[in-house]
């Protein structure tokens, strides 16, 4: 017998209602319906076996890479940050890290137990499940270079090993199985990198320099195109600083857009689109958002 997601008892936390702007790096975002934190995968595969076919999912890591509309999402967001959070070295260049895991504490590890090339994780503020999710990537590393396996639970609670043979990766971009999330992957590094924190702390300060870090954004909005970089053609569209609402085209670095004050999701994606159709008029190139946007608009 199937329920709502309302009559389930769970060991997590389960809040209805629950502002995205909270869990958000734009700080924006509408309610989710209903924000359940599972205890275990257990708990979470629980949840999964008696949760009506029909109720929409969404899975969450910490938000970085998230615009989530006024209007809120319906149905239910897993947010994994609870759960999932191991992180053990299982061989001698091999790493379990379950999704919940930063990938800054991940890179933090690794370089503690000298296995690189594992720097580039401590530049993407999200987990290991939303990196898996991106492909996120940093400073010449992307995650998927680093993968062996991963394990996924499906809409049914079921659990499945899967090796990078049955995606599809590219840059920022990952297709799967459908409708499978994943739990924890098996990394593997290189034998001969010995990664440094001193040269991890030289890459933070870069970007340091030159990101607007203090602000709220979602790092990079736009991938870059073919052979250039979003952010060239955005400044060279004249766009620095331009502003919709709250929302601001960072005058230090054009690929960011920052929530200077009080933005709103509207006025964020009512950005990215001016941007979209500036770049395109003055360059005839079409900038594909990076970032994932999803849920309602307000009515
Ligand atoms: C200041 C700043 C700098 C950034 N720099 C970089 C950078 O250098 N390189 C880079 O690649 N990114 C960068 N990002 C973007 C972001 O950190 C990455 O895309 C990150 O991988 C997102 O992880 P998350 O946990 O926040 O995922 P979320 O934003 O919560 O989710 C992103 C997507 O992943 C999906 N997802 C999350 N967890 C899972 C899971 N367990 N299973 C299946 N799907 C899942 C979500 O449904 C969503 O579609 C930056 C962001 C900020 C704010």
């Amino acid at each position: 017998m199937m329920a709502a997601a309302t009559e389930l008892k769970v060991q997590g936390e389960i809040r209805y209602d629950e502002p995205m702007s909270r869990h958000t790096s734009w700080r924006v975002g509408g309610p989710a319906e209903t924000f359940f934190i599972p205890a275990s995968v257990d708990d979470l595969a629980a949840f999964l076996q008696e949760l009506d076919d029909d109720i929409p999912l969404f899975w969450h890591g910490v938000g970085s890479n998230l615009l989530v509309r006024d209007g809120g999402l319906r149905g239910v967001v897993i947010s994994a940050t609870k759960m999932s959070k191991h992180l053990e070295r299982v061989g001698q260049y091999r790493v379990r890290a379950g999704a919940g895991v930063a990938c800054t504490t991940l890179s933090r590890q690794c370089i503690r137990w000298q296995l690189g090339p594992s720097e580039f994780f401590a530049g993407i503020p999200g987990t290991v499940g939303g990196a898996l999710a991106m492909n996120a990537g940093a400073h010449g590393g992307e995650t998927w270079e680093r993968v062996q396996s991963v394990r996924t639970i499906d809409r049914s609670g079921g659990l499945h090993e899967r090796t990078p043979d049955d995606f599809s990766i590219a840059y920022r971009s990952v297709k799967g199985p459908a409708n499978e999330w994943f739990l924890e992957a098996i990394l593997r590094f290189d034998p001969d990198v010995m990664p440094s924190m001193d040269d991890m702390k030289a890459m933070l300060e870069r970007r340091r320099s030159t990101q607007p870090l203090g602000l709220p954004s979602c790092g990079s909005v736009f991938r870059n195109p073919p052979g250039d970089y979003s952010a060239r053609l955005i400044e060279a569209a004249g766009l620095k600083g331009h502003r919709i609402g709250g929302a601001e085209v960072s005058p230090k670095h054009a690929n960011f857009i920052i929530n200077r004050k009080d933005a709103t999701a509207t006025d964020i994606e009512a950005l990215i689109e001016h941007v979209q159709q500036t770049v395109l008029d003055a360059h005839g190139t079409s900038l594909k958002h990076e970032v994932r946007i999803v849920g309602e608009a307000r009515s």
